[in-house]
């Protein structure tokens, strides 16, 4: 071919550095500044306000140049990295969110690396989740012929599960038929129950006012009787009840209904089982709670965390579902280009994309494999067993201040107090705690979140935290009866 003929061809680019022996240096002084990072958890503040100037920092017209990864490693170090969340903090106690693990960092480091797309197939890292998934079967009680899914967390396991029970018990074909003219079907659980559940409901077209929240006993449990005679309304009423909901640990104050009454229910209407057990599942691995969780391996379906407790980094949940071809039928698309062949990388029988909505999937199953491999399932158990031990003790201490006072019962591993004022309502009492709380959080002491139970607002302690030890505990109290003492004096 004459040459000037030949197109002209620039240099082929890639994202591979230029210099290895660079991009691995500055590696190596990434791993060493995270393990000075973790090692110092105690020492830095819980949480502090993100300042200006780092926002500015972070921010910038859109980068269409390129810029030395050093550099914009330093950027992240100086404006990213001192103002976390707060969630690894041995005082960290808000909402539920665990604290990972310096185990479960290297772990993400692995999966990243090896990126593959655990969409399905004949490769390690589908048969690592497929084994993940098997000891989480056995754990729970669920067998081995079990469907399940690896997930972001409880919400996305909770939607899988829903979604699941509305196509097996609809009695139609509803991805044929979609709910179009049908006769509506109804969803049961206490008003104690997860917000994720509500969205589920919406997004499956079931519609929230077919979600019977049904009321909640002195120890914040289902109310049985309520829930039966809303069930037999509603039949009464020409609509069909399909799932009654049980929590393994409500997000409020950590109860656990009666799951063996709610099976016995489920059977007898014919209905789905399902249980959301985001953390409080986990206390089925200890012999002191597993009589209050008696029922769980009766569910049909089972969603619960491994980024709360069982410690593992953001994120991770799963779903288990007793039928797998339930579970199989309501997500199996196969189109032509994603024909199965039987060999090749997309041979092999762990397809979990026929398990729920992602096609692309992460390698979560890494750091979850490696934590039970590493840690063990009864180290693992120890430490809830201590977080609701150290839950114990922290009411302990509430309940012998003067000043405090508990305003729920505690079965598992979130206490719920609330500072207390000679001469107070609780109108005040509410204000006082709302403005101790942000105070507390302001402090970089100790972040614990709120809660509002039956009328009180309380300060709401959620421990999934490996690194708490008892005097945090201790410092917790002695803060808080500090500032409600300082706002008392300022006239709250
Ligand atoms: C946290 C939680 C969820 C939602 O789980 P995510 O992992 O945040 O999606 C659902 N139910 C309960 C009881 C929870 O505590």
């Amino acid at each position: 071919m004459p040459s000037e003929t030949r197109p002209n061809l620039s240099p082929e680019e890639t994202l591979d550095p230029q210099d290895w022996d660079k991009l691995r240096a500055l590696g190596h002084q990434m791993v060493d500044d995270m393990f000075a990072h973790m090692q110092s958890l105690r020492e830095q503040p819980v949480w502090q306000p993100y300042p200006e100037t780092a926002r500015r920092e972070i921010g910038g017209p859109l980068p269409t140049a390129p810029e030395d990864a050093k550099k914009v490693y330093e950027t992240f170090k100086t404006n990213i990295l001192p103002y976390p969340n707060g969630n690894l903090h041995p005082r960290f106690w808000g909402w539920v969110q665990g604290t990972g693990t310096p185990l479960g960092a290297l772990s993400e480091l692995l999966a990243a690396t090896m990126n593959p797309n655990v969409g399905g197939g004949n490769h390690g890292a589908a048969y690592v989740e497929t084994q993940v998934l098997d000891w989480l079967k056995e754990i729970f009680g669920f067998p081995r012929t079990a469907g399940g899914l690896l997930v972001s967390g409880g919400s996305m396991a909770n939607f899988v599960a829903l979604a699941v029970a509305r196509n097996a018990k609809a009695g139609f074909d509803i991805r044929a038929e979609g709910l179009t003219g049908k006769t509506p079907m109804t969803v049961y659980g206490s008003v104690e129950m997860h917000s994720s559940l509500s969205k589920t409901v919406e997004l499956l077209g079931l519609g929230n006012r077919f979600f019977r929240r049904i009321p909640v006993n002195d120890a914040y449990e289902i109310d049985l009787a309520a829930l039966r005679a809303s069930i037999l309304r509603d039949i009464a009423n020409g609509l069909k009840p399909i799932c009654v909901i049980g929590n393994a640990g409500t997000v409020n104050t950590g109860a656990t209904d009666d799951l063996v009454a709610l099976a016995n229910l489920a059977r007898e209407f014919d209905m789905w089982f399902h249980v959301d057990g985001a953390f409080g599942a986990w206390a089925y691995t200890l012999l002191a709670h597993r009589a209050r969780l008696r029922g769980l391996e009766r569910a049909d379906s089972l969603a619960f965390d491994l980024h709360k407790w069982f410690y593992a980094p953001f994120e991770a949940g799963a779903v288990l579902i007793r039928s797998d071809s339930a579970h199989f039928q309501a997500f199996t698309v196969t189109p032509p280009y994603l024909q199965h062949t039987g060999r090749g990388p997309h041979g092999g029988q762990n397809w979990f994309t026929d398990y729920g909505l992602q096609l692309s999937r992460g390698f979560r199953a890494l750091k979850i494999w490696m934590s039970f491999k590493t840690f063990g399932l009864d180290k693992l158990s120890r430490l809830y067993a201590q977080n609701i031990s150290q839950a114990q003790y922290l009411a302990s201490l509430v309940h012998r201040s003067p000043h405090l006072e508990l305003t729920a019962p505690h079965p598992l591993n979130i206490v719920c107090f609330r500072y207390v004022a000679p001469h107070h309502s609780d109108t005040q009492l509410n204000a006082l705690n709302e403005e101790l709380l942000g105070r507390l959080q302001d402090s970089g002491i100790a972040v614990p979140s709120g809660t509002t139970l039956r009328g009180k607002f309380s300060l709401r302690v959620a421990i999934v935290n490996h690194r708490s030890r008892r005097d945090d505990f201790d410092l917790l109290v002695q803060a808080t009866e500090r500032i409600g003492a300082e706002l008392v004096q300022a006239g709250y």
